[in-house]
């Protein structure tokens, strides 16, 4: 049988001890001699707890600053060809008046973590790899990006910023894993919720002025450069204009059965009916990260189940414009966000066409009890040996030190097939970012069925 882990009372710090210290207060400061650096280090800074740095300094204030609303207006704007060189400056501009604040946004609400849970190793990465980020952002604020030598520059530290956050999930799983004692399940996917919902909008906005600075001007092209811009006259930026979610399942099917081919030594087969030939505007990043993520389900559940023979279908059904007038709630609805509601992206137009695919397996299903945590951040029924161990205290997988090897695996580049638990809430994460949802229907006993519904970004003349 299969169950949440049973967690300690989770700890509570003692205020006067470790609340009122604030959870920067013994991070390193990395920071380099920028600007900013020289005219406002403190006198204390050797202090063992007050280091604080300059770039503290500025994310209370710049927290306290509005997220911008994002649209999809925004994304596009700048990027209609041709694409001249004051559209890109705009666009470098309308970037960094954006990404410090939601940069402080984050590092506040690390901050609000209880500090136990901060000064574990792995968090602390996460949240010293902001405050990087947020430093190298800074001495840009408050000056204006008015020429193409600073552009590229701009474009080489949102490069850097994108690698930088590369990373960051399986750092976050195993330092919230390795923090389970002294954070609740609900606790943590309240956090990860908001956190990595506003982590998608942040590297779309970067990726979005990396993009389109690599399809206007080639010979400026920043050093580093992670996010290849393809040269397809149907992209604007990172939004592909007619991305086909066939072509998208093929592609990430293969990939998948190769990682189920080196894990179980089998490759299970998919078809796709429907419309295939269906396209619609959409981020095909995006699309990618879920599309694999659902597919490594089904072949994992098929695989389990002994049903290689069974095909994953693939149903592809274009939707009318304005299909989706309310997001997807058939799962149990996404944890309110508050004030990252804002955060989900405006549509260009409430009635762009969506696609809604879904995927169905025969893997045996969901059972009762495992249904009602798949939302969760963390849960999962993986476990390496494949067996589920009945020793009372553990469920396989979940909350427990099984996973972290699993976290090795991914964050050493490798692959696998199941195990962090964050494919389904994440995949959800980006689906309802431009206005869609994923449902999960489970016929236990003989297979799974999942809708994922996108709505497209938007009719892009
Ligand atoms: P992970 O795959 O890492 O376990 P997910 O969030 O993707 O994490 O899925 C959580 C759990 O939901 C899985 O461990 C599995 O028990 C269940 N699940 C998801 N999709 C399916 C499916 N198609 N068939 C059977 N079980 C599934
Ligand atoms: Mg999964």
């Amino acid at each position: 049988a299969v169950r949440l882990a049973r967690l300690p009372t989770p700890f509570r710090a003692n205020p006067g001890q470790y609340l009122t210290r604030r959870a920067s207060s013994t991070v390193q400061n990395h920071k380099k001699d920028t600007p900013i650096a020289h005219h406002h280090r403190s006198p204390t800074h050797h202090h063992q707890h007050v280091t604080y740095s300059e770039t503290d300094d500025a994310v209370p204030w710049l927290a306290k600053q509005p997220l911008h609303r994002l649209s999809l207006a925004d994304l596009v704007k700048h990027g209609r060809p041709p694409l001249n060189a004051e559209a890109l400056l705009s666009s470098a501009r309308f970037t960094l008046s954006l990404l410090p604040i939601r940069l402080a946004h984050r590092i506040q609400a690390l901050r609000n973590l209880p500090y136990i849970v901060v000064s574990n190793p792995n968090i602390r990465k996460i949240y010293n790899n902001y405050q990087h980020s947020l430093s190298t952002l800074l001495p840009w604020q408050g000056r204006t990006i008015s020429n193409l030598e600073d552009e590229i520059r701009f474009t080489e530290v949102l490069a850097e910023l994108v690698q930088t956050h590369t990373d960051t999930i399986p750092i976050l799983a195993r330092g919230f894993l390795e923090c389970r004692k002294y954070i609740s399940p609900a606790e943590v996917t309240r956090f990860l919720d908001q956190h990595l919902r506003a982590r998608i909008g942040t590297r779309l906005v970067a990726e979005q002025h990396i993009a389109l600075h690599y399809s206007s001007s080639p010979h400026f092209s920043p050093s580093s450069s992670p996010t290849p811009c393809p040269e397809n006259p149907g992209y604007i930026g990172v939004i592909d204009t007619a991305l086909r979610p066939a072509s998208t399942v093929d592609s990430c099917g293969s990939f998948v059965a190769d990682i189920c081919e080196l894990n179980y030594g089998v490759r299970p087969e998919w078809i796709i009916n429907g419309n295939p030939e269906t396209t619609f505007a959409f981020v095909p990043m995006h699309l990618e990260y879920i599309i694999t993520e659902l597919l490594k389900n089904a072949f994992r559940a098929t695989v389990e189940n002994g049903m290689n023979k069974s095909p994953v279908v693939i149903t592809i059904a274009p939707e009318p414009a304005s299909f989706v007038t309310t997001p997807v709630t058939l799962s149990p609805p996404s944890v309110s966000l508050g004030v990252f509601d804002k955060d989900h992206i405006q549509p260009l137009d409430d009635n762009a066409p969506g696609v809604t695919i879904r995927i169905r397996d025969r893997g045996g299903g969901i059972s009762a009890d495992v249904l009602p945590h798949i939302w969760s951040y963390s849960f999962t029924t993986f476990s390496e040996n494949g067996e589920d161990d009945d020793d009372g205290d553990q469920m396989p997988g979940t909350w427990s030190d099984d996973a972290l090897s699993v976290i090795s695996a991914a964050s050493s580049g490798g692959s696998s097939i199941a195990g962090l638990g964050y494919g389904l809430p994440l995949s959800r994460a980006y689906a309802e970012y431009f206005g869609g949802g994923i449902a999960v229907q489970s016929l236990h006993g003989w297979g799974t069925d999942v809708y994922l519904r996108l709505k497209g970004v938007g009719r892009m003349e």
